[in-house]
């Protein structure tokens, strides 16, 4: 068929977006459902028509119905030093935005960083949860269930892992109960990838079993506790994908010389803004924005985007130690990859090889390089804020600090 043919098909019903891959190459099919999309919206696409991704590999697990692609510009923050169990290297980082004075604001946070000796990280928990529902017919039968679940853990372990070579289930745990519901949290180690395909699979075929040894009715296999891509007290708490922190002691005089700003001041910020202000108004959030940096570094990375949910959780601790600076994030669920999902298009691919991290074995060492650089964008809007309040201070009560 003639791709002109093929439009007059799409315009006339007889055939499908979808089926336009099964006539010609995705790339060609690509350029036919754009074309297509013009004439019907009398709209010119020349810009989302002009990409360098090859979308026939694309479009075998990354995206349906494709037109084109959306670009974001790139920027370079660093050096920045890690000092990690996984690295200890300086990096140039990455990061996709459209946000002008971002890349310039964790550029500033990089350099402090890397004066001040490197930004220690540690990474406290690895794990990617799925919870489905079950349904009983009792709240008797939603405790024998949960007691079944645990007797059995073993049994279910080995079904599970008979559908991965790197998924390993650790725990089912909390299984919580609401009535006549019960929602066990599966968690499981996913090697490098993200693992939420995997953790699916994987738990789909222990409830199979499930639903043939027990009364339990398979209401969902995902139940919402799992919790993926909502804000959550239960991922703050025990934890998603990545759970991770980073510290920093910073010398007096880089904190007068490149932050502008003293360790009292950001000291006090961090107390009112990150801490009251985030209690006062119930905001899960206990910091200034992590969700910028973890956004502009997934962009470039190729993560799952809608992850940044979730990375924006965490806690922000800022200390004056007589001059110096004590600072440290936490960031206890971030679900990344180095394997699988989007890391596989070719601009991820070239931003994780600008790291060191692309392929089997580098989960770790990317998970460090993160949350050394949301420290290191957090630390930089904290000076800015905590110079700004010194700044009007001065004004108020006309004197030096
Ligand atoms: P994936 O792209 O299927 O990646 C995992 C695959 O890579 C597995 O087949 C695994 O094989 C293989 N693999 C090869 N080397 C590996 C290594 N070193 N470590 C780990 N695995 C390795 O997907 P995923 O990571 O499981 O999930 C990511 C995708 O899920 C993203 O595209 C995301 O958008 C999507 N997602 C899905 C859901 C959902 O509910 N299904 C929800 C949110 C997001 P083995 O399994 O044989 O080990």
């Amino acid at each position: 068929m003639e791709k002109r043919d093929a439009i007059k098909k799409l315009e006339n019903g007889e055939i499908k977006m979808y089926q336009l891959d099964e006539l010609f190459s995705s790339s060609d099919a690509t350029d036919i459902r754009r074309e297509y999309m013009e004439k019907i919206s009398k709209i010119n696409l020349e810009n989302i028509s002009k990409y360098a991704l090859n979308m026939d590999k694309a479009s075998q697990k990354n995206i349906e119905n494709p037109i084109g692609t959306v670009q974001i510009p790139v920027g370079i923050a660093g050096p920045l030093k890690i000092n990690g169990k996984h690295t200890e290297e300086e990096f140039y980082i990455p990061i996709a935005t459209s946000e002008g004075a971002l890349v310039a604001s964790i550029n500033r946070g990089c350099s402090v960083i890397t004066a001040a000796g490197g930004v220690n990280t540690l990474i406290i928990d690895d794990k990617m949860t799925r919870a489905p529902v079950i349904r009983t017919k009792s709240i008797q039968e939603s405790y024998k269930i949960k007691i079944w679940i645990e007797n059995n853990f073993l049994k279910l372990k080995e079904i599970a892992e008979t559908t991965t070579k790197h998924g390993k289930l650790i725990k089912i745990d909390p299984i919580l109960i609401a009535g006549n519901y019960v929602y066990p949290r599966f968690n499981y180690s996913t090697g490098d990838s993200m693992g939420m395909n995997m953790v699916t699979i994987a738990t789909e075929k222990v409830l199979e079993f499930l639903e043939e040894e027990t009364s339990g009715e398979i209401i969902s296999l995902s139940g919402n506790a799992c919790v993926d891509k909502k804000p959550s007290n239960i991922n703050l708490i025990e934890g998603r994908g990545k759970s991770l922190i980073a510290d920093i002691l910073i010398p007096e005089e880089i904190v007068h010389s490149k932050l502008k700003t003293t360790a009292k001041s950001i000291e006090e910020v961090n107390t009112i803004k990150n801490l009251i202000g985030s209690a006062i108004s119930g905001s899960m959030g206990f910091n200034a924005h992590y969700a910028n940096i973890v956004a502009g570094l997934f962009l470039a990375t190729g993560q799952d985007i809608a992850h940044v949910v979730e990375g924006s959780l965490g806690i922000t601790t800022a200390e004056n130690r007589n001059g110096n600076l004590y600072f440290s994030v936490t960031l206890p669920d971030l679900p990344i990859a180095t394997v699988g999902g989007g890391t596989s298009l070719e601009t991820a691919t070239e931003s994780l090889k600008i790291l060191g991290c692309y392929g089997s074995g580098k989960v770790e060492k990317l998970a460090e390089i993160i949350v050394g650089t949301v420290l290191g964008g957090e630390l930089s809007l904290m000076a800015a804020l905590s110079a700004g309040h010194l700044a009007k201070a001065h004004k108020i009560h006309g004197r030096a600090n």
